[in-house]
């Protein structure tokens, strides 16, 4: 046992947990748990805990089934919400070969962090993951009113879920994250919390939890929370933009440069431009549902544009102000937080690390508001726009050879089989649109 496991064993003791949650996630980013008893705890580490993997949604086919989970000992905590379980996030390992599997989305993402290492560098990223908090109805069932009428910024007696968004932060810090900030987004029953960057890894495995928490938080008060991008047509949707930024093994944040008009280096320009460039592909991982597109409209602060900008928040990627070098970051504005936060990271990293290793040029930054722009002068600035739907994107995703080899031999192909699948479901449907629309005309 390494000494972060012996010490795991210890609280274990100490604090009297029952049971660990030994937590995974499927290549949709739904968030499985395998409980075992708390004395399991050794094995776990050792030899890890076996189950069966042919009932996860991209996972393995019947006879190939038996995976075993590897816990992170550095990814223990106590559930806020159940103080005699604990989660421990796994690493999902192939029992006939020994090898990690390459269908665990946290081994897609530790490739591409491999990767970055091997060029020198380590990935920091931090999220904004935005939700909407719904009343539930007597069944307990989600619906679409907001509990309060407030918007951006407002406080306490608008924002009536300033309480619940309290019990969320104070859930989260004793699950051991550092809260930024947290506020009332534009929407009515719209909200944001921020939390400290870290490592890409750590940053993915608390995005997945995150969504956890807020959603178990938020039903201790009888709402429902929900990441999904767009429930409520014409008012702003949910985003989860993603601050990124390289830094060497010394601590330096190579993403820096004082003599930079923008502060940016050269190689984060190239590192914006490899996301520009790959965009199209990129937007079917980061923006992965049906729903993901009716968010990517202009009009509601969520991009549109293949641009960037130090100023407008119409552009795909926007370089926010910098207090110190060391916050000298990009920022894409198009995720959502549908997103399986591992792929889309994965993604994310190998695009940008591609546009430094072909040394990609960046275009000049954008400073008005692209949504006011028409074709004829978007044409003449060059600028793209992303996918109007899903199908479109996966469309993208499958021409682009490097965005689709960045998930890995066994998540490409499973994920856009499953991602058509769902599109062809969506595309057969009658919407209630159609039917206040047609119904009675014809
Ligand atoms: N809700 C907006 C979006 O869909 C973002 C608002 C903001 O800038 O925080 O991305
Ligand atoms: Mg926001
Ligand atoms: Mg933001």
């Amino acid at each position: 046992l390494s000494e972060e496991e012996s010490e795991v064993l210890d609280r274990i003791e100490r604090e009297d947990i029952d049971f660990l949650r030994l937590q995974f996630t499927d290549i949709l980013g739904t968030v499985k748990n395998v409980s075992v008893p708390a004395d399991q705890a050794e094995k776990a580490f050792t030899e890890g805990i076996y189950f069966d993997g042919s009932s996860i949604e991209g996972f393995v086919r019947i006879q190939e089934s038996d995976m075993r989970l590897k816990p992170d000992a550095s990814t223990f905590a106590v559930l806020p919400w159940r103080d005699t379980s604990a989660r421990l996030i796994c690493d999902v390992f192939n029992t006939s070969t020994g090898e990690a599997f390459k269908g665990d989305p946290r081994a897609v993402l530790q490739d591409a962090l491999d990767r970055a290492d091997e060029m020198g560098y380590e990935v920091n990223a931090a999220p904004e993951p935005e939700f909407f908090l719904f009343e539930e109805d007597e069944e307990g069932r989600a619906t679409t009113k907001t509990n309060d009428a407030g918007g951006y910024f407002d406080v306490a007696p608008k924002d009536l879920a300033s309480d619940v968004r309290r019990d969320i932060i104070y859930g989260l810090e004793e699950m051991g994250f550092d809260i930024e900030a947290s506020h009332h987004e534009v929407a009515e029953g719209q909200h944001e919390i921020n939390f400290e960057y870290d490592d890409a890894l750590s940053t993915a495995d608390n995005v997945a939890t995150f969504r956890t928490v807020v959603r178990a938080i938020a039903a201790q008060h009888d709402l429902h929370a929900t990441f999904m991008p767009k429930p409520i047509a014409k008012v702003n949707g949910s985003g989860m933009h993603v601050h990124l930024s390289l830094f060497t093994d010394d601590g330096e944040n190579v993403f820096h440069d004082e003599g930079d008009e923008f502060n940016l280096s050269e190689t984060a320009k190239q590192f914006t431009a490899g996301i520009l460039n790959h965009a199209p592909a990129l937007a079917a991982v980061t923006n992965p549902t049906v729903n993901s597109y009716k968010r990517l409209v202009p009009g509601y602060e969520a991009p549109v544009y293949v641009a960037w900008s130090d100023r407008n928040r119409s552009a795909l990627i926007r370089k926010p102000a910098a207090r110190v070098p060391a916050a000298s970051r990009i920022e894409a504005r198009f995720p959502d937080p549908s997103c399986n936060p591992y792929l889309a990271f994965a993604v994310l990293i190998h695009a940008g690390l591609d546009g430094i290793e072909s040394g990609a040029d960046c275009p000049d930054p954008i400073r008005e508001n692209i949504y006011e722009f028409d074709e004829e002068k978007r044409e003449e600035y060059g600028i793209d726009t992303l996918p109007t739907n899903l199908g479109e994107a996966i469309d993208a995703l499958e021409a682009d050879e490097m965005v689709y080899d960045a998930l890995g031999p066994h998540v490409g192909p499973k994920f856009v089989e499953a991602k058509r699948a769902e599109f062809a479901d969506y595309l057969v449907d009658v919407s209630d649109w159609e039917l206040d629309r047609y119904l009675e005309t014809f």
